[in-house]
């Protein structure tokens, strides 16, 4: 097993990334991560206001993937996200869907005992531990680890767990994975702009898919197979998303669009995974066991 430390950091995905390592496909890879401020906030009092930003949504890596040309397609399984023991949530003005209407900054530390965190005395929550930024080097530019687009990205969607299996497009040589940002638990549209953000380690395998094109992100699991789509207005990622699912129904399961379209409405949910980076992220799940 291969490791990557937390020290190769990156704030932007893109091909001039040096990697930090060359994994070949099959190979199981260990991610040690920042949480989303750079491990910043330590206590309710450590100073929000001399945050420094620059610093904030740190991405370890990006690893080299043998072999991956572009138009392939990137599987990564994720096996296993272990959480550091504490972590932060945040709320105050300008952030999130609550922004306007609040004064101030609260910073909460939640501390995490096996498989729940305390919120309050009365409020222990169990964890869905999650990635919130994992992604490649786009085609063009540089994209900043605080936004999702098509190469994957701050995509904050709480089906990246543990099992589930993102496919991410391939844009460079290589591909140049890179991944940070876990949440403890988060909700499906984050509103107020944090999860409980903490720092972790993820263990994944790499492998290559080839020859196969795949309406990516993409995450598959035992149970659905998802589309994902990213952009500033939500009801054009709602459209983004669902034309994926058509895409990968019509091109990869042989139905005609005019069913595809059907089955989706009848049996795919369509949800939100988040509504406060720069672009709003949906999630299209279809059912696997009636393909
Ligand atoms: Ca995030």
């Amino acid at each position: 097993m291969q490791t990557v430390s937390k020290d190769t950091v990156v704030y932007t995905m893109s091909a001039k990334n040096k990697p930090v390592l060359h994994a070949d496909p099959g190979t199981q890879i260990t991610f040690e991560t920042w949480d989303a401020l750079h491990g910043q906030l330590k206590s309710p009092d450590s100073g929000f206001d001399s945050l420094d930003w620059d610093r904030v949504n740190p991405a370890t890596g990006p690893v080299y993937i043998v072999g991956a040309e572009p138009g392939d397609v990137l599987s990564v399984k994720i096996e296993s996200i272990k959480v550091a023991d504490s972590g932060v949530v945040v709320a105050g003005k300008g952030m999130g869907v609550m922004g306007n209407n609040l004064e101030g900054v609260a910073t909460k530390i939640m501390h995490i005992k096996g498989d729940t965190a305390k919120f309050s005395e009365k409020i222990h929550i169990p964890l869905n531990k999650m990635i919130g930024v994992i992604g490649v080097a786009p085609k063009e530019d540089e994209i900043p680890c605080g936004a999702p687009d098509h190469h994957g990205g701050n995509m904050d969607c709480k089906e990246i767990k543990e099992g589930a299996t993102l496919l991410l497009p391939v844009n460079v040589p290589g591909a140049l994975l890179a991944m940070g940002d876990l949440h403890a638990i988060m909700a499906d549209g984050e509103i107020g702009i944090t999860g409980l953000e903490v720092a972790g380690e993820v263990v994944v395998t790499v492998d290559v898919i080839k020859g196969k094109a795949l309406p990516t992100p993409m995450i598959t699991n035992d149970e659905y197979i998802m589309t994902l789509a990213s952009d500033e207005d939500l009801d054009v990622a709602v459209d983004m998303a669902v034309a994926n699912m058509v895409d990968y129904l019509t091109h990869n399961e042989g139905f005609t669009k005019h069913d595809a379209v059907m089955l989706i409405s009848l049996i795919a949910d369509v949800r939100i995974c988040q509504v406060v980076d720069p672009k709003k992220t949906i999630r299209v799940e279809f059912p696997r066991k009636f393909l």
